[in-house]
């Protein structure tokens, strides 16, 4: 940065204090490896506070959906549905496993995948799991997905990396899969630097994953294999700082949705910004705060982000959807609307600042900004 103003960075880690005592809690026991009572409490109270029976927690989300996959038995070759709208991580944990990646649009209500498209995939393909990506810190809809899912006998992997601490019908996003994963990447609304989970209420699930997670050591005195594992257990001493920040959870939702609304009440009557919706009986987490720009082209979008930088402003497009990228090109896409939503919602959208720890001046800048790049083409 060329300018010695602080940087507003779009979802920067939110540290509440509490973290530099479990970690030297986690040194002092000496328990500095990938297993520990700190791993187990993390997994505890995680699933406490989902309200589920079972978590792993592990090096990464993309572990966390790599093994998912792997335990719900996909294989070189099979089908597996994933929302068109999503971050890669989702797709790249398909390929490794060789499997086929068919991509289905977003709906208007809630971004997520559209159930209308997911039916018109079904009526082709004959998937082995259906991934959904909670997009932004909203649930999907699953009274309407998981009901299509099951007609079909497909199994759902809930993608929550980026809902944690979001809710639908009164339920945890976290619990609406066969199996769902968390992530505790930097940028997520907690962290632990680098991390992830896995959810389940199956039991089998949670040996397998853990089994797995852990080079696929067979219980015996030696070290007997019969099956290829992989490293991606968490260490003891990043899940004490995940302990620390799950204690923070609630209130930073909280937070996120204050800002939310900031940006709604001080925006929402400029006739060219619209906003993110919330689905219906649910509760969004607000992990970003995304608005789209009504009339606007993408190469605007983009000239408003640059012109956020100058001023040392962290924002960023919408996710660029799988199917316009130049890896899944010749990937089948099924879309309801014949102009594809998630396509548009790239064009148009702008996710802005939304961490836990702006304040409100940040706030008012960000919005001041943003207005002036808006009006002055009126
Ligand atoms: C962040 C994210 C992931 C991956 O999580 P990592 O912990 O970074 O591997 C997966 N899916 C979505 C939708 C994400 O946003």
């Amino acid at each position: 940065m060329k300018n010695h103003k602080k940087t507003i960075y779009l979802s920067p880690p939110h540290l509440n204090g509490q973290e530099i005592k479990f970690i030297t809690d986690a040194i002092d026991s000496n328990w500095i490896a990938p297993l520990g009572p700190d791993v187990d409490q993390f997994e505890n109270e995680m699933a406490k506070f989902i309200d589920i029976d079972y978590a792993a927690a592990l090096s990464s989300g993309t572990a966390a959906l790599h093994l998912a996959l792997k335990i719900i038995g996909v294989k070189s070759g099979d089908y597996v549905f994933c929302s068109d709208l999503t971050f890669i991580a989702t797709v790249n944990a398909i390929k490794y496993l060789d499997a086929n990646p068919i991509f289905v649009d977003s709906e208007e209500s809630t971004w997520n995948m559209c159930p209308k498209s997911l039916d018109m995939a079904f009526k082709k393909f004959s998937p082995k799991a259906v991934i959904v990506t909670d997009l932004y810190g909203q649930s999907a809809d699953y009274n309407t997905i998981s009901e299509i899912c099951k007609n079909y006998n497909t199994p759902i992997i809930e993608d929550a990396a980026e809902s944690l601490g979001a809710e639908y019908n009164n339920r945890k996003c976290g619990s609406f899969g066969e199996i769902s994963i968390l992530s505790f990447n930097g940028n997520k609304i907690i962290t632990t630097s680098g991390g992830g989970m896995l959810l389940t209420d199956n039991e089998a699930y949670i040996i397998e994953a853990k089994k797995l997670a852990s080079q696929s050591r067979e219980q015996a005195i030696h070290y007997e294999h019969a099956q290829i594992g992989y490293n991606y257990r968490m260490s003891n001493i990043l899940a004490a700082l995940g302990r620390a920040q799950l204690k923070s959870l609630s209130s930073y939702v909280e937070k996120r949705r204050k800002i939310f609304n900031y940006y709604y009440d001080h925006l929402n009557n400029i006739n060219e910004i619209s906003f993110m919706p919330e689905i219906k009986n649910g509760k969004s987490s607000r992990w970003l705060s995304v608005i789209l720009l009504k009339n606007k082209t993408h190469d605007k979008i983009n000239e408003i982000i640059k012109v956020f930088e100058r001023e040392g402003i962290e924002t960023r497009p919408i996710w660029k959807p799988m199917h316009l990228q130049p890896i899944y090109f010749d990937t089948p896409f099924y879309h309801n609307k014949i102009n594809p939503l998630s396509k548009d919602l790239f064009d148009r959208g702008l996710c802005l600042p939304s961490g836990s720890s702006l304040t409100n001046d940040d706030l008012d800048k960000i919005i001041d900004i943003l207005c002036k790049e808006i009006n002055e083409d009126y």
